[in-house]
């Protein structure tokens, strides 16, 4: 990451006319929430799953195949706790103040509420869903329960490192257990992910035309049709859409996006600390 490309990209916020942003999970492992692999938090927080199961991360910790479910529910109940508890992320916390005096929308995959501890429900959608809501796991019917009463529940009734079977979620309409509203096969894409999807959308629509930045932060290469290759293609259709990729990673751009693309790589905590830094000395300059 050079001084020039910082500055570059602060410009490119300045004189767009509404930012979209597009978050992916290296944002939070640049807030220090790395689902996907062993680190501090992991070791500080959930040894004692580990000894129990051999889980190396929070992910393998949510998708571990357990021997019965009061198992699996002491998981999920203390990473949901972990997640609701933890404070907003430096990260994040520049984020808001890159986009302070912006018109924006956040498009992510992300579901471990740092999103939402920040930017307003109306502005974001979580495509993955949010950890802090439940579905019935058929799902029989469109509602999302809230999961916080439910879990403080489960983790004051706890037994060792599992929930007892009469402290499970259930469906008060069908009685099958619930689950948590991200990403998997019974995934209620219902009225609350629809709402949040269509106000994406008419995002989209009310800046066609106008200069829209693409501002794309730690997207890996898992599920690249959710963010990445519909910003390419939008960037693609209409001139006066710019695409700025921010990455740890490496990254390449389609040759037809030269000219309008930008890649900055680097490491995001510091990129996005740099590049508050610049839009706010760009603020005293006007
Ligand atoms: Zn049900």
């Amino acid at each position: 990451m050079s001084e020039e490309s910082i500055r570059t990209t602060a410009e490119l916020i300045r004189h767009a006319d509404a930012v979209l942003v597009g978050a992916g999970s290296g944002l939070s492992s640049a807030a220090g929430y790395n689902h996907y692999h062993r680190n501090a938090v992991f070791e500080a927080n959930f040894h004692d799953f580990e000894e129990a199961y051999g889980i190396q991360s929070l992910f393998h910790g949510f998708y571990y195949i357990y021997s019965k479910p009061e198992q699996q529910w002491g998981f999920y109940s203390r990473y949901i706790k972990f997640m609701e508890d933890a404070p907003a992320g430096q990260p994040y916390i520049d984020l808001v103040e890159i986009l302070k005096d912006k018109e924006y929308f956040i498009l992510t995959t992300n579901c471990d509420i740092q999103i939402p501890k920040v930017f307003p429900e109306d502005r974001i959608c979580q495509f993955q869903g949010d950890f802090r809501y439940f579905q019935c796991s058929q799902p029989c019917h469109d509602k999302l329960y809230e999961s916080h009463d439910l879990v403080s529940a489960m983790l004051d009734n706890m037994e060792g490192l599992e929930v007892p079977a009469e402290w499970i979620p259930r469906c008060p309409e069908c009685g099958w257990k619930m689950v948590p509203w991200v990403q998997d096969n019974t995934f209620l894409q219902g009225e609350a992910w629809q709402t949040a999807y269509q106000r994406y959308e008419d995002f989209v629509r009310k800046y066609q035309g106008k200069k829209l930045l693409l501002l794309e932060l730690g997207v890996g290469e898992m599920t690249p049709s959710i963010i990445k290759l519909p910003f390419w293609e939008l960037t693609a259709k209409n001139e006066n859409v710019f695409y700025a990729c921010l990455n740890r990673e490496a990254s390449h751009s389609p040759e037809h996006l030269r000219g309008r693309s930008l890649y900055l790589q680097g490491d995001l905590a510091e990129t996005l600390a740099a590049l508050r830094q610049a839009r706010s000395i760009a603020a005293t300059i006007k």
